[in-house]
């Protein structure tokens, strides 16, 4: 059976940006797959306001044998977007929607170019380059926009990149939690400093890096 994607109008009010976002990353990871298939899974994680929360989108990662973090840096800035795109993982953001500023809309960060990240926007089937100052707006939270928390970006790469030093079972949920030593996180190693905080991809719960006395000891 062949799964058709969503219609247009259908996927402005399903919210599904961030099925389009994860079917453009899986494709260029090598894993062919509709963004109606992807829908199909995440639709069921929608909130009540009819968004797809973040850390989902890793979940869904890796469930599809991939490797993937819900990552929060402090630094809103394509240098950031750019360090995770160098170490060859994609980089889903979310950021508040340009069309409607109220909402959070999933897109693709292609490559990073004179200080600006090259976006593509699966859903619209639009590409545009978002420059420093504005993207440290529109990754930010604002007015009546709840969806976009701030620095926000889920990291997805090849299972084989991961070392087995990277996971750990969430302290809350149990679930596989990844802090990838790639892309400058760890268990029991200091953090790149450009990172604040990760989620894990199953229940949210948040980790922080730790602390250098404890790493000493
Ligand atoms: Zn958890």
């Amino acid at each position: 059976m062949t799964l058709a994607a969503p219609s247009p109008a259908a996927a402005t009010t399903t919210r599904s940006c961030g099925a389009f976002a994860l079917a453009d990353a899986y494709q260029s990871l090598g894993r062919l797959e509709p963004p109606a298939a992807v829908w199909r899974r995440l639709r069921r994680w929608l909130t009540d306001d009819g968004a797809t929360p973040t850390h989902r989108l890793a979940a869904d990662a890796i469930r599809c044998g991939m490797a993937a973090a819900c990552l929060r840096s402090a630094q809103l800035t394509p240098h950031v977007v750019d360090a995770v795109l160098r170490t060859g993982w994609r980089a889903v953001l979310n950021l508040r929607d340009p069309v409607d500023p109220a909402a959070g809309h999933f897109v693709l960060a292609r490559r990073v170019a004179y200080g600006a990240v090259l976006i593509d926007d699966p859903l619209r089937q639009q590409t545009y380059r978002i420059a420093g100052e504005r993207l440290a707006e529109l990754w930010s939270p604002a007015g009546a926009c709840q969806e976009v928390t701030g620095g926000v970006l889920v990291a997805i790469g090849r299972r084989r990149a991961i070392d087995p030093r990277d996971c750990a079972d969430c302290p809350e949920c149990g679930g596989e939690f990844l802090l990838p030593a790639v892309l400058g996180l760890g268990w029991r190693r200091a953090w790149a400093p450009a990172w604040a905080a990760a989620h894990c991809p199953w229940c949210d719960a948040l980790a922080t890096p730790l602390p250098t006395d404890l790493l000493r000891a």
